[in-house]
């Protein structure tokens, strides 16, 4: 870290003793540990702005991890003003990786966050596909909207979770249930969650994002999701 710091100063001083002022300072490194502790040296030694990445970081899955902690870990400490994700896979998948980690630490336009439940043996329905339609969709309509949105996958621990999100779903057997603003708005069969979510997004407005309520004409018409079948309180709950 201490020779990263050190060929950036040199760099630095060279420009300022020809009057150039105009800089942005970057001190990538493959190794994550190594760039986090580089960065954090310049900037508590200077004041100029700093680029940050991890470069040569690699694939799609390793890249996204190592980018994460690298850019992530500093951006919480607040240093950094402009990101790159660098990957070996296609390039929008770098611009995705970097929008995820800023949306992750609420900086920049928030957007939709999906929240997806890790899943375990209480898991009531197919919520892998579910959370995967609704992420695709969601990154594809480029929503310009500001919420959260909880994906869970029973009517045991699911609740909790959805009631805590702007718009939520706890899966049941065969249906769940949909919640808005931590109410139960309707119920729903399975095969309609994509689509309720994507329209519940689609018209979320100002209103709601100021917290508007759950609409209890709707409230009142929602079924009781069936839990039968998840009978085992020593699994993991979420
Ligand atoms: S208990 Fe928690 S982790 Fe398990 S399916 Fe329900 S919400 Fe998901």
């Amino acid at each position: 870290p201490e020779a990263l710091y050190e060929s950036a100063m040199r760099h630095v001083e060279v420009c300022n003793r020809n009057d150039f002022e105009d800089i942005v300072i970057s001190v990538k490194h493959s190794d994550p540990y190594m760039m986090i502790q580089a960065y954090r040296k310049v900037a508590e030694e200077t004041d100029y702005p700093l680029h940050l990445g991890v470069t040569e970081s690699g694939t799609l899955d390793t890249g996204t991890v190592k980018s994460s902690i690298g850019i992530g870990s500093l951006l919480a400490d607040g240093i950094g003003d402009t990101i790159r994700v660098s990957l070996a896979a296609d390039p929008v998948e770098e611009v995705k990786v970097g929008h995820r980690i800023l949306k992750s630490l609420g900086i920049g336009r928030p957007g939709v966050n999906i929240i997806a439940c890790p899943t375990c043996g209480r898991l009531v329905g197919d919520l892998f596909t579910v959370v995967e339609e609704v992420e695709e969709a969601v990154a594809e309509q480029d929503f310009d909207k500001n919420l959260d949105v909880a994906l869970m996958g029973c009517a045991v621990n699911g609740p909790g979770e959805a009631e805590g999100a702007d718009l939520g779903v706890s899966l049941g057997r065969g249906r769940a249930h949909f919640f808005k603003h931590g109410e139960v708005v309707d119920t729903i069969p399975e095969d309609e969650i994509v689509d309720t979510v994507l329209e519940a997004i689609e018209n979320w407005d100002e209103e709601d994002e100021a917290g508007g309520d759950g609409g209890p004409e709707d409230k009142e018409e929602a079924d009781a999701v069936e839990t039968t079948g998840v009978t085992k309180p020593d699994l993991p709950t979420s």
